[in-house]
């Protein structure tokens, strides 16, 4: 049985995406051969939106590197809420109530680890000059905190 997004037809989650990446998900799309897809901002990663949409989403609505894809759009509509450590289903999903509830350890795994990676990019830039993590490339050579959406 199809799952919600592909029984409707559904993308909506791609359009204005501020999905947040780990550095694994990084260097797996960089290993495929891509390498603009990404910004900095606030010392967390986030995929970039191009025309108002994730710039992996072709013109059928499908995701071009889905086998890959990062694991936070793997597992959205189930977010994290840190602060109440519990897993909720978004709201801004039109199908949410069709997905089930899930409490998965993986995705508050997946949280924490990108609040880490986050501190250690933070604390790297206050003892210097910023270093990207060992596999991230910024070909540009742009200040994370000046680069801009
Ligand atoms: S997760 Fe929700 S918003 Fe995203 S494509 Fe699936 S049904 Fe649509």
């Amino acid at each position: 049985m199809k799952n919600p997004c592909l029984r409707h037809g559904c993308s909506k989650c791609c359009y204005n995406t501020e999905m947040m990446l780990t550095e694994n998900d990084v260097n797996r799309i960089i290993s495929l051969g891509y390498q603009d897809f990404y910004y900095q901002k606030d010392g967390f990663i986030y995929l970039k939106n191009e025309d108002d949409k994730c710039i992996f989403l072709d013109e059928n609505g499908r995701c071009k590197i889905y086998p890959h894809r990062p694991l936070g759009c793997k597992y959205y509509p189930h977010i994290y809420d840190y602060e109440n450590d519990e897993i909720l289903l978004d709201k801004d999903c039109p199908y949410r109530k069709e997905f089930s509830l899930e409490s998965t350890e993986e995705l508050k795994e997946l949280v924490l680890t990108i609040l880490c990676e986050r501190e250690k990019r933070i604390n790297s830039l206050s003892r210097g000059p910023f270093e990207f993590p060992e596999g991230i490339s910024d070909k540009k050579g742009k200040h994370p905190e000046k680069e801009s959406k």
